[in-house]
């Protein structure tokens, strides 16, 4: 098993990618420390993996003490840190004309300051097993959709964050920080939100080939996948990355033909 006998903080576990992290870190060894915002999502997870193997806290993130009682749980129960994963984010639509400062700074809170909160907290844990950090963040980082200012912005700074961490952690304290950019990724949440915007209930079986040049988007348990690599040792030294996991490129991609959007 890839993570045998690791301690890992997934927080946003509840549901989504979050949940298929956790539970792939299970399934590789690892013990885990869910955390989110839905106490019955919660659970299920947490009875899915079994209490020998998780413990839950339901919390929000950005509260005061959050990140500190995370690290307090893992060390109480397993006795130990190796990796914190920062999935939890708030996923929400804006433009120039319905982003006002408190809604940005809200996101920020959630998306970019929780996860600098988190890694600070645990850093002294990390340090002492030589431990990481896997950011989770979104190729809308690059410039984004119009109508994800915000929560563009916040995956921007996080970003930043990964590579400047990921290096001055690594040469200071051995703690490795890297970032996967998951593209468009199939999420119970994602299912429902594209239907609040209109889509019909089956939008995600009929996708442009723009979107999706396989004919389907990624499951959660595709990108779990990916961060069991850099959250193993088998990761080695790789420090400071940020990898983009998505069907098609993102700089230097033609204009595509097909000009049907559905997003
Ligand atoms: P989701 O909305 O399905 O789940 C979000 C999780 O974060 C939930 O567990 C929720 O409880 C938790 N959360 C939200 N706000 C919180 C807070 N204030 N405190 C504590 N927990 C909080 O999201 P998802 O689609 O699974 O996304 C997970 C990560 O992947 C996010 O960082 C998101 O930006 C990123 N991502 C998702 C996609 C996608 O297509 N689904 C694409 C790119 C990046």
């Amino acid at each position: 098993m890839r993570l045998e006998n690791k301690v890992i903080i997934v927080t946003g576990s509840t549901t989504g990618i979050g949940k298929a992290i956790a539970k792939r870190c299970v399934a590789e060894g690892a013990k885990v420390v869910l955390n989110g915002l839905e106490e019955d999502w919660g659970k299920q997870v947490l009875n899915e993996l079994g209490n020998e193997n998780a413990i839950l806290h339901i919390e929000d993130i950005s509260n005061d003490n959050t990140v500190e009682t995370l690290v307090e749980l893992a060390i109480k129960t397993y006795g130990r840190l190796d990796a914190v994963v920062n999935n939890a984010a708030i996923v929400a639509s804006s433009n120039i004309q319905t982003t006002d400062k408190n809604f940005l700074r809200r996101l920020l809170e959630v998306n970019t300051i929780a996860p600098f909160a988190l890694i600070k907290s645990a850093l002294p844990q990390l340090s002492k097993q030589h431990g990481c950090v896997l950011n989770i963040g979104s190729v809308n980082a690059y410039s984004g959709e119009p109508n994800l200012l915000a929560y563009s912005i916040t995956k921007g700074a996080l970003t930043t964050m990964t590579r400047n961490l990921g290096d001055t952690l690594f040469r200071e304290n051995g703690v490795r920080v890297n970032q996967i950019n998951p593209g468009w990724v199939l999420t119970e949440t994602e299912i429902e939100r594209k239907k609040q915007h209109g889509l019909a209930d089956d939008w995600y079986t009929h996708l442009p080939k723009v979107y999706a040049p396989s004919g389907r988007i990624i499951q959660p348990s595709e990108i779990a996948a990916a961060a069991v690599y850099w959250l193993s040792d088998e990761c080695g030294p790789i420090s400071g990355q940020v990898v983009d996991l998505e069907q098609h490129p993102f700089i230097g991609r033609n204009p595509p033909k097909d000009s049907s959007t559905i997003k």
